[in-house]
């Protein structure tokens, strides 16, 4: 799977991160086990609903996914404002972690189905 495929339904609707037409090598946490529960066929990318970023989402589920994706994330320590003891007002994290926080608040994907593919 290439990263052009969850560009289109993480990074580009979700992240704060992407610019258009920049190269990265990585993929945050977040992008990584999206593409695995797409790639299990956990999460259909074609049947997504538009969301709007709502950051009481995010807090409610931060505890479960700040283990299960910033705890491993190769961006946590240097690049991701929103995982700094110190956050700035308007941080934001990544599109893989709102993407996944919202099919969760909304009942798509269950904790347990997450856990199996961290
Ligand atoms: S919110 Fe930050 S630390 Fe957590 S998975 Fe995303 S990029 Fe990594």
């Amino acid at each position: 799977m290439s990263k052009l495929d969850f560009i289109d339904y993480i990074c580009r609707p979700y992240c704060m991160f992407f610019r258009e037409g920049e190269k990265e090598e990585m993929a945050c946490r977040g992008a990584q086990v999206a593409q695995l529960l797409v790639a299990s066929g956990k999460i259909d990318p074609g049947r997504l609903p538009v969301f709007e970023k709502d950051p009481a989402v995010w807090q409610r589920h931060d505890l479960f996914l700040g283990i299960h994706l910033c705890g491993v994330c190769e961006y946590r320590a240097e690049d991701c404002e929103y995982r700094f003891d110190d956050p700035p007002e308007d941080a934001e994290p990544c599109g893989g972690f709102i993407l996944l926080a919202l099919l969760m608040e909304t009942n798509r994907l269950d904790e347990q189905v997450l856990e199996t593919a961290t």
